[in-house]
């Protein structure tokens, strides 16, 4: 139990994954339905629905109160200009929390708060962007002055029998990062094969969900763009992809890059965040984060390339491919694949 105690987690100091490059240009893709817009605070929800009463509400899609969207996909604050209505009004303190913070997060663990940033943000994958700072990006990851963690890691799961301390996690961690800041192929970096048997589906099962998931909204497109890829990896069909309803928020990002990183650089600053990050070790083990890591890498790099023969740029292509294989990864149909992934 002592042990316990001098081993807990802590957000202090501040740490950025060297490498790690953020600044919000305001490319306007977070504040859609590419993913839910929450969720809220009941106070939170209120809070809005003083400002406009049909902005938000209960919704039993995601089970919480969430930001409601416009006929576009959009925020309902989201003004023409692509700038927040609440933040131009009443400042950025106004604003949910979840609105702050996307795409930074906080993970506790016991050398200091890992600041962490997702992927499906152009301004997080695209341009000429500068090295995240902590005191620049700590009031987004403040409440009322103080830090809040989305989790806390003591102890690393490395498979389904054995989990380490931190502290020999961190030179494991750290090889790994260097590597994928090199030129080595991914896949060998991960050092598994893609698509894993899964306990009692298919991955053309699995496929045929993420195509069923279309709703209308981003988020359904980009379900259908990686179960459209599955079928055409696993199957050697070649359907008509879907469209692709962000490519607004892309076309800005191209627009003020003009030195354009490889899909390589783009490909290995996502895989090295999601080590980073550590979601993966709150609810399985380091096995299988490599086993759907390079299931999803290995996905990303097919639509990769079937936009780059449609004509994109070779980092907006990987870009795009990062972004749908996020919100995939971070959807309830690929816990399910997660769960029934034959990894131990
Ligand atoms: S409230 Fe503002 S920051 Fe939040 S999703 Fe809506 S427009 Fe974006």
């Amino acid at each position: 139990m002592a042990g316990n105690k001098k081993k807990k987690t802590k957000v202090r100091p501040l740490l950025a994954r060297p490498g790690a490059r953020y600044t919000c240009f305001g490319d306007g893709l977070c504040c859609t339905d590419i993913h839910g817009i929450g969720p809220l605070t009941k106070k939170e929800c209120a809070q809005m629905r003083r400002i406009d009463r049909s902005s938000a509400g209960w919704n039993d899609d995601h089970d919480d109160y969430m930001l409601n969207t416009a006929a576009d996909g959009g925020c309902v604050f989201l003004m023409a200009d692509l700038r927040c209505a609440v933040h131009a009004e009443l400042g950025a303190e106004a604003k949910p929390d979840g609105c702050r913070r996307f795409p930074l997060g906080l993970v506790a663990t016991p050398v200091g708060g890992r600041i962490t940033t997702e992927h499906r943000c152009p301004c997080r994958t695209m341009g000429d962007r500068p090295d995240i700072e902590p005191p620049d990006v700590e009031p987004s990851v403040s409440e009322g002055g103080r830090l809040i963690a989305d989790r806390r890691i003591k102890r690393v799961p490395m498979t389904s029998k054995r989990d380490i301390k931190f502290s020999d996690w961190e030179p494991i961690e750290a090889e790994y990062l260097a590597r994928l800041g090199g030129r080595e192929p991914l896949i060998r970096i991960l050092d598994v094969e893609p698509f894993p048997a899964l306990r009692g589906s298919s991955w053309n099962k699995q496929a045929d969900e993420f195509i069923g998931a279309r709703d209308g909204t981003q988020f359904g497109v980009a379900m259908a763009w990686v179960g459209d890829t599955i079928v055409a990896m696993r199957n050697g069909r070649s359907p008509r992809p879907p469209g692709r309803p962000w490519a607004a928020a892309f076309d800005r990002a191209e627009a003020r890059s003009p030195e354009p990183a490889t899909k390589r650089e783009v490909f290995g600053d996502w895989l090295a965040d999601e080590i980073w990050a550590l979601k993966w070790a709150e609810d399985h083990h380091f096995a299988l984060a490599r086993a759907e890591l390079a299931t999803r890498l290995a996905v990303a790099e097919d639509i990769c390339r079937r936009l780059r023969s449609s004509g994109l740029r070779a980092d907006r292509a990987a870009a795009e491919a990062v972004m749908m294989v996020e919100v995939v990864g971070e959807s309830d149909y690929w816990t399910e694949v997660k769960d029934r992934m034959r990894v131990s």
